[in-house]
């Protein structure tokens, strides 16, 4: 059976319902093998540019998905790269986002950033409406230990590629660090990378943790206070952050809204207490709700800076 290259739509916090584009074969093809990849260890690494679908396949694929879920009055906000390996490593990229103009609908690519380097890949990025850049750490030997590049390419020039492509790009850009234990989350670190990111006046900066099986059994979310100092490292800098920590959708099932509000606020934005009171006295509630969310160890408490602030739980 011909493979489909066309997904979803799926819902996404950041791209509303995406219909994902796997513009890369199986199994991936990937210029890094990040210790947290969803999809295992890569064994086909390159850096080399070429076809792998005729952009007339994608067109008609996703031509014929929107059928179908118009017939079926459902929409659509974006139209996603999001592959199972490096986006940017397919040549037909400008191409394939340009043919894609004719069905209105903004056109996303999530990058490892890797290839940013290449005058070609930047200008087949310009094209798209968001572009999402992984920028784990700005140092390179952490960058050697958690993304494992290929062979052959150097941070220094793919830090260069990156302020190049956002000092051109009109669209919306977007950063994801990902923070592994013990390996990025560093106070120095994290400083580091904030300080690059900020450089770059990204519209989101991304705060992740790994979630599903990673590669690498030990590659383990860091604990809360981390992602906590991440997260106010950056907004200290005055970039707008937000975190992605496992669900942060209303699926927990809980009866009253003002439950919900919280667990699905405290997923995206650490809060303090005073801003928890704030809005529990605005939904004419009280403490007790935090004391049975905490009970059930939905969320966390965290000390810092002489503050109470509270996060959603990573392990649950
Ligand atoms: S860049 Fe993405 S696809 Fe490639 S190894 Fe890292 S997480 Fe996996």
């Amino acid at each position: 059976m011909e493979r489909k290259v066309v997904f979803g739509p799926v819902p996404s916090r950041r791209l509303g319902q995406s219909l994902g584009i796997n513009n890369i074969p199986a199994p991936k093809i990937c210029s890094y093998s990040c210790v947290y990849c969803q999809i295992g260890i890569t064994l086909n690494y390159s850096t080399e540019r070429r076809e792998f679908y005729s952009v007339k396949k994608i067109v008609d694929e996703v031509s014929d998905i929107l059928k179908k879920l118009k017939d079926k009055g459902e929409k659509v906000d974006f139209i996603s790269f999001v592959p199972d390996g490096e986006p940017t490593l397919d040549i037909n990229l400008g191409e394939e986002i340009e043919a894609l103009r004719q069905f209105n609908i903004r056109i996303a690519v999530i990058t490892n950033s890797s290839l940013l380097w290449k005058e070609d890949v930047r200008n087949d990025l310009k094209k798209a409406d968001l572009v999402s850049l992984k920028i784990d750490t700005v140092n390179r030997k952490i960058w050697e230990k958690i993304n494992r590049p290929v062979r052959g390419i150097s941070i220094d020039k793919i830090l260069e590629g990156i302020k190049k492509f956002s000092s051109v790009f009109n669209g919306v850009l977007l950063t994801e660090t990902l923070l592994v234990k013990g390996m990025n989350d560093s106070a120095d670190l994290i400083k580091e990378t904030g300080l690059f990111i900020l450089s770059i006046k990204p519209s989101t900066a991304y705060i992740g943790i790994p979630t599903r099986p990673p590669a690498e059994i030990w590659a383990l979310p860091p604990i809360e206070k981390k992602v906590l100092y991440a997260y106010e490292i950056f907004t200290g800098y005055g970039i707008k952050t937000e975190l992605i920590t496992g669900s942060g959708s209303g699926i927990f099932g809980f009866t009253g809204e003002i439950e919900e509000d919280i667990v699905n606020t405290v997923s995206v934005h650490p809060m303090s207490k005073k801003q928890i009171e704030k809005l529990l006295k605005k939904a004419n509630n009280n403490w007790n709700i935090m004391e049975k969310l905490l009970k059930k160890e939905v969320i966390k408490e965290i000390k810092y800076q002489g503050e109470k602030y509270y996060i959603k739980n990573f392990s649950k």
